[in-house]
């Protein structure tokens, strides 16, 4: 039974990378997680200049990870802009025109 094992062990080791969701052959690895997915287990998300290949899993998250994303963004452009804001005041009031 041991030998066994360890010839199991061996087989799984030269095996060809298979999809972390299914028996299948991987084709590639995801974008986000970087597990290995075949092409029925990802889908093809256009980000930018690069057509990328996001595994189901990811897939399922990214919307409400996107969101609190884009919500980020938002907050630090408000911070970025308030900033400006408040050197352009300060630069004023240190040397007024
Ligand atoms: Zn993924
Ligand atoms: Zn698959």
């Amino acid at each position: 039974m041991t030998a066994m094992t360890g010839a199991l062990r061996t087989v799984d080791d030269d095996a060809p990378e298979r999809c972390a969701f299914c028996p299948r052959d991987a084709v590639g690895p995801c974008a986000s997680c970087r597990r290995l997915v075949c092409g029925e287990c990802c889908t093809l998300t256009e980000g930018g200049v690069k057509t990328w290949a996001i595994c189901l899993e990811c897939d399922r998250k990214k919307g409400s990870r996107l969101g609190g994303a884009w919500g980020t963004l938002g907050a630090w452009l408000v911070a970025l802009l308030v900033g400006l804001a408040a050197i352009v005041a300060l630069l004023e009031w240190l040397w007024p025109s």
